[in-house]
C-alpha cells in the first residue's frame, strides 16, 4: 500500500496568446499549488486489472477517469502485467478550475513509479503526463511555475512565501472546452504580464502579487455566469488583497496578507457558499 497527495492548483496569471493550427491555444500561465489535496491510496493486485474507488459518487471510475488513464499508460509503457487498485479520497472540488483530475493523474504517475519501482525521474513522469493532459506535467512537480505551450512546458520558479488563500466554488459546473470555445483571442482587452508576476512573487509581497493577478478567461465565464463576478467583488469587499477566477472557473480565490483576515473572509463566505476552503501556497 502507498499513499500520494494530489494538490489543487490556482492560476495567478492565465494568458492566451493565440490559437494554434493543431487546435490548442498557446498559453502563458503562472501556476501555484495550494495545500488542498486529494489523497490517493494504491494497493497492488496480482491480477491484470485497474480498479478505482472514489469518495465522490458521481465521478466515473472507468476509462473516463484521468487516474484510470494514467494507470493504463504506466502499465502499457512499462509492460506491467500485474494490476492496481486505487482509492481516491476527493477533497478538491470537481470541475472547478483547480485541476483536480490532472493532479490525481499526476499523483497516480508518481505513486505507480514508486509501487512498481520504475525508477523514473519527475521530468520523465512529466513527459508521460503530457500524454494525458496539458496540466498534468505541472501537477507532477507542484510549487510555483511558469507554464507555456498548451500548458505542458514548465519552467520552475523559486518557492514563494506561504501566502494565505481563500477559495470559493460557486455551485456551477463550468466546461473548460466551452469557455475556450467562446474566447475571442483578438478581442482580449488586457493581457496579464507573467513576467511582472514572476518579479512580484520574488518579493513575497502579497500586495504586489495581487497587483499583477490576471486571467483572460474571466470575462468569458463572467458573461455566462454573472454570479462568479459578483463573488469576486464580495471577496474584495470582505478584505482580500486581490481576487481572481482560477482556470476557466468557476472557483474564485482571494489572496490575503494575514491569517486573522483570511479566517474572517473564510467565515464570512461560509454564510453564502457551501464550498469554501482556507489554504496556503504549497
Ligand atoms: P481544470 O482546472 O484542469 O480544467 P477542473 O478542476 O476544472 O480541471 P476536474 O475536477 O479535473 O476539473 O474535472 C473535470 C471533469 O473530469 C469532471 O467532470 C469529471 O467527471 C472528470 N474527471 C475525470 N477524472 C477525474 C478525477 N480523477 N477527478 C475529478 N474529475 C475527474
Amino acid at each position: 500500500m502507498w499513499t500520494e497527495k494530489a494538490q489543487a492548483k490556482i492560476n495567478l496569471t492565465l494568458d492566451v496568446l493565440h490559437k494554434r493550427s493543431d487546435g490548442y491555444h498557446e498559453v502563458e500561465m503562472v501556476m501555484q499549488t495550494v495545500d488542498l489535496s486529494d489523497h490517493l491510496t494504491f494497493y497492488p493486485l496480482a491480477e491484470d486489472e485497474i480498479q478505482l474507488s472514489c469518495t465522490v459518487p458521481y465521478i466515473p471510475l472507468d476509462s473516463r477517469n484521468l487516474v484510470y488513464q494514467a494507470a493504463k499508460l504506466v502499465k502499457e509503457t512499462f509492460g506491467i502485467a500485474s494490476g492496481i487498485r486505487i482509492h481516491i479520497d476527493k477533497r478538491i472540488p470537481v470541475a472547478a478550475g483547480l485541476a483536480g483530475g490532472s493532479s490525481d493523474a499526476a499523483a497516480t504517475l508518481r505513486g505507480l513509479n514508486r509501487v512498481f519501482q520504475l525508477g523514473q525521474s519527475l521530468d520523465q513522469l512529466a513527459e508521460l503526463g503530457a500524454k494525458i493532459g496539458s496540466d498534468v506535467p505541472f501537477c507532477i512537480y507542484g510549487g510555483t511555475a511558469l507554464a507555456r505551450g498548451r500548458g505542458e512546458l514548465i519552467e520552475h520558479l523559486p518557492k514563494v512565501a506561504p501566502t494565505w488563500v481563500v477559495l470559493v466554488k460557486p455551485p456551477i459546473a463550468v466546461s473548460t472546452a466551452d469557455v475556450y470555445g467562446r474566447l475571442k483571442v483578438a478581442e482580449i482587452e488586457r493581457h496579464p504580464s507573467a513576467m511582472a508576476m514572476v518579479e512580484a512573487l520574488a518579493t513575497g509581497e502579497v500586495r504586489l502579487i495581487a497587483d499583477h493577478l490576471g486571467n483572460v478567461l474571466e470575462s468569458v465565464t463572467f458573461s455566462m455566469y454573472p454570479e462568479v463576478e459578483r463573488l469576486k467583488g464580495q471577496l474584495l469587499k470582505f478584505g482580500a488583497v486581490g481576487a481572481l477566477m482560477s482556470g476557466s472557473g468557476p472557483t474564485v480565490f482571494a489572496l490575503v496578507d494575514r491569517e486573522h483576515k483570511a479566517n474572517r473572509i473564510y467565515n464570512a463566505l461560509r454564510g453564502f457558499s457551501r464550498e469554501v476552503y482556507l489554504c496556503r501556497f504549497y
